[in-house]
């Protein structure tokens, strides 16, 4: 097969070009990202291996081979992982499938409309932009690979120029060689940062990679006096070279070591490098669980809710190893679906290997694990909005959607969610100064002749404040739940009641203020009622069936009419809510 010459897709184009002329000064991820892919493509290999022996071709020391040359000015990363085939050298090096990266094109592209180059530079370090981040140092980079399995290596080139070529070529150990030839200012001893110096690179190995599963190695050339037979230098004679490879990582995964001898970075670092995040964590849990079921967790709650959260192409769910060894990503059976967005791992050494994911399913294990993640998830959670109000409500704002959809499941699964997540939830109240409110500090704000928790739905402040039935209820003191958020009426509507106290919308019925009106209001009411009968009959006449029932009201002040809900039918908003999931 001839040598072919691709252009790449558009996106990728406008991301290369921004690799190349940016002016980030953090170029030194790129080895981060090269080590982290290879990394995950022994993973694969490594998974694949476990149902197909074969495909390793009888080499499975697993391992990452940095290779400088000062002479060339070329780096380059070596893995015997799982390897592409021309078809996916195309797919998944020509075309940006990412949506991370896609979503980092955009914020670039926006940056540099607004000319705010400063934060368009931060953006690289924070989005993990993977491969092409290489053309920050490189003005050429080869990748030669072979897929396991598969006899036929190919070799992609590409001068990140708008183009790259392939052809085939011969490798003869499995896996894929990405060589760098660099940029004028990063080789030589005066150039801007060396990458073909293996101290320079055993250092950004440490910083980055230390805790990759795999060796990372590197050959050392090491000049030294020559020894007598007492193994002393010999002084006065010229220095031999001999060479050594050393292992640059310590390979020992941060989860295993003491929580006290972790550095907050170190979370950090792991964490961003793990699941490809740019922000630190929000929270970080690290437990060593020992007893009848031996396990180590590390869970994560991310900065902000990921913007695909509740779409089905989001992926939840834990990674799992088994004595740091991993097993699979992904599983989404040990924590219940209102922690989706929890990040993290489980190592246990009583997951088996090559266990399935039906057999998962049935584990034992995994249910009581699972209980007891979702049990300290849930510890912190109140913690946090006992001792840390601010940091609660930020964790709010991101994720109580979240709870809130857990509370309206649990109706239909009949689960005991509710119990646990009730005095999770925050709302917005008609008492603006004093926040948001969970329901037990709702209800220990209220007068003592108050029996309901009153609510409102709308789409803002403005709307509800503007709500005739408000009129009453602002008179009368009561502070009425503001539901602004679309699932708030539903997880209201699931809870029923909190502590005894029903929940009551005030466009819906009778308000039951009966306790706080005086009886003196009530009678006016009959008394106008019985002498409007008439009117009364003509106005209902005339509406028809528009309208369920025409009464007269007490809980007007200034307006002429409202509109109410039945006691029993659905409110306004979900009303709304309906029509709007049935467009
Ligand atoms: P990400 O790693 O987040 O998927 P990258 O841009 O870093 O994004 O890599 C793009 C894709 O290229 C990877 O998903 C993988 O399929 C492929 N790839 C990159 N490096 C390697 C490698 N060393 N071995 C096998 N596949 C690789
Ligand atoms: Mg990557």
């Amino acid at each position: 097969m001839p040598r072919e010459t691709h252009e790449f897709q558009a996106e990728t184009k406008q991301l290369l070009d921004l690799m190349i002329h940016s002016i980030y000064t953090n170029r030194e991820i790129f080895l981060r990202e090269l080590v982290s892919n290879a990394s995950d493509a022994i993973d694969k290999i490594h998974f694949e291996s476990l149902t197909n022996k074969d495909l390793l071709e009888n080499d499975d020391s697993y391992e990452i081979f940095l290779i400088p040359d000062a002479d060339t000015h070329t780096l380059s990363i070596s893995d015997n992982g799982i390897g592409m085939t021309r078809d996916e050298l195309i797919e998944n090096i020509g075309t940006i499938a990412k949506s991370g990266t896609k979503a980092f094109l955009q914020r670039m592209m926006d940056a540099k409309k607004d000319d705010d180059a400063i934060s368009g530079k931060e953006l690289i370090g924070q989005f993990g932009v993977g491969f092409y981040s290489a053309f920050m140092v490189a003005e050429k980079i080869t990748v030669i690979t072979r897929k396991a399995g598969e006899k036929q290596a190919f070799k992609w080139e590409s001068a990140g120029d708008g183009s790259y070529t392939i052809e085939e070529c011969d490798k003869e150990k499995r896996g894929t060689t990405i060589t760098l030839t660099l940029s004028a200012d990063f080789y030589g001893d005066k150039a801007e940062e060396n990458f073909t110096d293996t101290y320079k690179l055993e250092g950004l190995i440490k910083k980055y990679s230390d805790y990759v599963r795999y060796p990372i190695k590197m050959n050392f050339v090491i000049e030294e006096a020559p020894k007598d037979d007492e193994g002393k230098d010999i002084e006065g004679a010229e220095k031999i070279k001999r060479d050594e490879i050393r292992t640059l990582n310590s390979m020992q995964p941060l989860w295993s070591k003491n929580k006290s001898d972790i550095k907050a970075e170190e979370y950090n670092e792991f964490y961003k490098n793990l699941f490809h995040e740019w922000e630190e964590p929000m929270e970080v849990l690290h437990n060593k669980a020992e007893g009848t079921i031996e396990y180590t967790s590390l869970l994560f709650f991310p900065a902000h809710a990921p913007f695909n959260l509740y779409h089905t192409d989001y992926q939840p769910g834990l990674q799992l190893y088994s004595r740091h060894v991993f097993i699979m990503d992904n599983c989404k059976d040990l924590l219940p679906e209102y922690l989706r967005f929890v990040k993290g791992l489980v190592d246990s050494p009583d997951f088996s290997l090559n266990i399935s994911r039906e057999l998962l399913q049935q584990s034992r294990e995994l249910k009581i694990i699972g209980r007891n993640l979702e049990n300290s998830i849930l510890k912190t959670l109140q913690r946090m909005l006992k001792n840390n109000r601010e940091k609660y409500e930020k964790f709010w704002a991101e994720f109580g959607k979240s709870l809130k959809i857990g509370v309206y499941g649990s109706m239909y699964s009949g689960n005991d969610t509710i119990n646990k997540l009730k005095d999770l939830l925050l709302f917005a109240t008609s008492n603006e100064d004093k926040g948001l409110a969970s329901l037990k500090e709702y209800i220990e704000r209220m007068p003592e002749s108050q029996k309901k928790i009153y609510y409102a739905a709308g789409k803002d402040r403005k709307a509800i404040d503007s709500l005739p039935q408000m009129e009453l209820l602002r008179e009368k003191n009561i502070e009425v739940l503001y539901l602004l958020d679309n699932v708030d009426e539903f997880a209201i509507e699931a809870l029923r009641e909190y502590e005894g106290k029903q929940f009551h919308s005030i466009s819906r019925g009778d308000l039951g203020l009966d306790d706080v009106e005086s009886q003196q209001t009530k009678k006016e009411t009959e008394d106008i009622a019985k002498n409007n009968e008439g009117l009364i009959k003509d106005i209902k006449e005339s509406l028809g069936e528009k309208v369920a029932d025409v009464k007269i009201s007490n809980r007007l002040k200034s307006s002429a009419v409202c509109l109410v809900a039945d006691e029993q039918g659905p409110s306004f908003t979900m009303e709304q809510a309906f029509a709007d999931a049935n467009n």
